[in-house]
């Protein structure tokens, strides 16, 4: 799946941060550890395992993931302050992301400061953070309603003191894919910084606001399994990952087929299911029902295929319905030998749209079969009491 030539791209796993932070979600220590253990085996570079100034309990949960020494970086999220660095250090984290206000309106409501003075403080706080053999990535919060001369001053400020990576927080998803393209350029073009992307999802935008930033040149997604986050959430992991090496030359080091069961794993630590039309990981994304899909399907499959269900571990399936047509009826039929004839054919998928009408759901495979057997009994008896009767004329 990864095209030639294409470039690789850090992705930076948030779940058990701002995934955590959406709406009366909360993870146990255990549920931390094993979300932590399946981004690692599927191949996550990074993780933000939490915010240490949230308490002791918290410390300890992300020490706890720190010690399990997973393959992938553990870092821990952190306001513009430093006790919170200090907090950071009994976690025993090795980096941190430490976030300030881009936004003039969030420097005068957080911090009461104004850009200059932001600039000092991040100066003074990431000073201390590196002082203390931290490395700091800054985060840039409400970095979309800010100007980016401002982003300048203050990031500036902190690529003096060696911090390794801007993120670029569309922290109310505001963006779209060409403003996002645009910003990120000229962040890029401007600073040189290597900058992540982290976007919300409120107008339903934030895994094409992450494509956007990566074709601009941003080389790290911050991103959350199943989108979970505040408000609308952050751009899924599993779609930015599908989705980049087939929009913008780019690709991670994640395993597709590892993407379905990392989704239930976060889904039930967060007491959700997840939608059956979910992008790449719902239960119903290869679950064909139309007549006109299911014949091109069975025919030749790139007829109605974008995505290869293998490339996930996954396949298509055929399901029978009000939509159905006679393709699909055989196609189940035949997988156990039951071979219908036109007639059979189309008294069963009358009968099986009549049933799908009144139920308003799906026919089961079981039930069609039956059904199937019915209506070729049912023709065999006519064909011969016709036949008898045709014998008894002679
Ligand atoms: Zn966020």
């Amino acid at each position: 799946m990864t095209p030639a030539g294409s470039h690789r791209i850090s992705i930076n796993d948030t779940t058990l941060r701002d995934g955590e932070q959406a709406p009366g979600v909360v993870f146990s220590l255990a549920e931390k550890l094993a979300i932590a253990r399946e981004l690692a085996a599927a191949g996550v570079d990074e993780i933000e395992a939490g915010t240490p100034a949230m308490g002791e309990e918290e410390v300890e949960a992300i020490a706890a993931i720190v010690s399990a020494n997973l393959p992938l970086r553990v870092g821990a999220w952190c306001r513009l302050n430093e006790s919170d660095v200090d907090a950071a250090l009994r976690a025993g984290v090795k980096m941190v992301n430490i976030s300030a206000p881009m936004s003039r309106l969030q420097m005068r409501v957080k911090l009461k400061a104004e850009p200059h003075e932001v600039a000092a403080r991040v100066t003074r706080v990431i000073g201390y953070a590196r002082e203390k053999g931290l490395e700091v990535a800054l985060g840039g919060e409400d970095s979309s309603r800010a100007d980016l001369r401002d982003i300048g001053l203050i990031a500036g400020a902190a690529a003096k003191l060696g911090v390794f990576r801007f993120r670029f927080a569309d922290t109310l998803g505001l963006l779209d894919p060409f403003s996002t393209y645009e910003y990120i350029k000229r962040l890029r073009d401007e600073t040189g910084l290597a900058v992540e992307f982290h976007g919300h999802n409120d107008l339903g935008l934030a895994t094409a606001n992450t494509l956007a930033a990566i074709r601009a040149g941003a080389s790290h997604a911050s991103v959350t399994v199943l989108g979970l986050g505040e408000r609308a959430g952050n751009a899924p992991l599993e779609e930015v990952c599908v989705a980049l090496p087939r929009t913008a030359e780019a690709r991670t080091g994640v395993d597709p087929t590892r993407l379905a069961a990392l989704a239930e794993l976060v889904a039930h630590a967060a007491r959700d299911s997840i939608p059956r039309a979910k992008p790449i990981v719902g239960a119903d994304i290869f679950t064909h029902e139309s007549g006109i899909h299911v014949a091109g399907l069975l025919s030749d499959v790139r007829t109605y295929q974008g995505l290869d269900p293998a490339m996930l571990g996954r396949q298509h399936k055929v399901v029978i319905g009000k939509h159905s047509g006679l393709a699909a009826l055989r196609s189940i039929c035949s997988a156990i030998g039951i071979e219908l004839d036109a007639k059979a054919g189309a008294a069963l998928l009358a009968r099986v749209k009549a049933i799908a009408k009144m139920t308003k759901s799906l026919v089961p495979d079981g039930r069609v079969r039956q059904l199937a057997r019915e209506e070729i009994s049912k023709h065999q008896r006519g064909r011969s009491d016709q036949t008898a009767q045709i014998s008894g004329e002679l």
